[in-house]
């Protein structure tokens, strides 16, 4: 009897071991690195155009989990992009404006000071100014997102590893005289203000900053070339090249999807919908190779209420008709719109991003599959 019941024991303890182990198994393995990727003013629709007006297969089609944001800030039902970069980069919906600030004005903590302390690395890549106001909440704390040169010295003073992006004037040309650059270097970095360059020239720093416009960089039709796809594998490699503490974030911004948008331009919208495609490639073949990278790529809005709408045209009698052979773009404002945004994640943690949700909950997510805001 006394045998009988260890052996019933023994049994029990065998399937509650076994049913441990299977939940550990499940569980979801927390991504060594997160890449954020942000198409300003990015709906729907300018990720549609993708598919009609690439020659190769979007890279938007290579993700499994889809879900949906709401953008809305804290004041307004249609945001801009800097409450929409806050609610990205500091999980709190805010004021039209603000720059890694709350709705009333005090500094939120963002990503970068979150993991810096943990030795996690940090880079932002975009194609406008690195002060403009995507990239900028990232960063810094300020009440206006026209404060670039407060910005910049925001840039110095963070700990961001590595950035690509224009904006060389609010760094060496600025009112109060400052040569930023300088104080980059004295904090380690290797700078370079006319190109890229090979990762082999870089390997040994542990910083390093490309600022290679004035202001913004040109549009990728002018002659930008792949400069959003190289820096994005460019930023992959030094943030990932040390043995230890190896883990990183990445932000990379498509800026001027957006300003094709407000300038109700389908070619420089689609031009731009098109090198951001590219780079969203890039992350994603290091994720795939890796597979301990959490990608994420979402917008901040979408601009010019943009439509891909059939072509009107007139019958030999006068009358129109609408020509389903052929895509004509239109647009209804030459500001942002409303509408819920796509969100697209690959990679360990991904599941996470199914549903719909609030802006602020990229945030969220991304620290609770990170698990990098944990005291440990
Ligand atoms: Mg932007
Ligand atoms: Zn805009």
């Amino acid at each position: 009897m006394k045998f009988k019941k260890i052996i019933l024991g023994c049994i029990v303890l065998m399937l509650f071991s076994c049913k441990q182990t299977t939940k550990v198994n499940n569980e979801v393995i927390a991504p060594k690195n997160v890449i954020l990727l942000i198409g300003d003013g990015t709906g729907l629709t300018q990720i549609s155009s993708a598919f009609y007006f690439k020659e190769t297969s979007p890279n938007y089609a290579r993700f499994k989990h889809i879900g949906l944001i709401n953008t809305s800030s804290s004041r307004e039902d249609i945001t801009d992009s800097a409450a929409g970069a806050t609610a990205f980069a500091c999980g709190v919906k805010t004021y039209n404006g603000a720059v890694g600030v709350a709705n009333d004005s005090t500094k939120v903590e963002n990503l970068v000071e979150i993991i810096s302390p943990k030795n996690i690395k940090s880079g932002l890549v975009s194609t406008s100014s690195i002060t403009h106001a995507t990239p900028a909440c990232f960063y810094a704390h300020n009440i206006s997102r026209g404060s670039a040169e407060e910005i910049a010295l925001d840039l110095v003073n963070s700990d961001v590893d590595f950035f690509a992006g224009g904006g060389t004037g609010y760094f060496n040309n600025r009112s109060d005289g400052k040569d930023l650059l300088n104080e980059l270097k004295e904090k380690g970095f290797t700078i370079d203000t006319t190109s890229l360059s090979d990762f082999s020239s870089i390997q040994q720093y542990s910083k390093a900053a490309y600022l290679l416009a004035e202001n913004h960089m040109p549009p990728a039709s002018e002659n930008r070339g792949d400069f959003l796809s190289k820096a994005t594998e460019l930023g992959i490699q030094f943030l990932n090249k040390d043995e230890e503490n190896s883990n990183f974030f990445m932000m990379v911004e498509g800026s001027q999807v957006d300003w094709g948008g407000h300038a109700n331009d389908g070619a420089y919208l689609v031009s731009e919908l098109i090198d951001f495609d590219d780079a969203i490639g890039k992350a994603l073949d290091f994720a795939e190779l890796d597979g301990n990278t959490l990608v994420v790529v979402t917008g901040d809005h979408e601009t010019g209420g943009f439509t891909l709408a059939s072509t009107i045209k007139k019958r030999e009698d006068g009358s129109e008709y609408s020509d389903y052979d052929e895509i004509s773009m239109k647009f209804s404002t030459k500001g942002h719109s409303a509408t819920l945004i796509p969100v697209f994640a690959y990679g360990p943690g991904s599941e996470e991003f199914i549903g719909v949700y609030e802006n602020t909950d990229i945030f969220e997510k991304i620290l609770k599959m990170t698990k990098w805001r944990s005291e440990d």
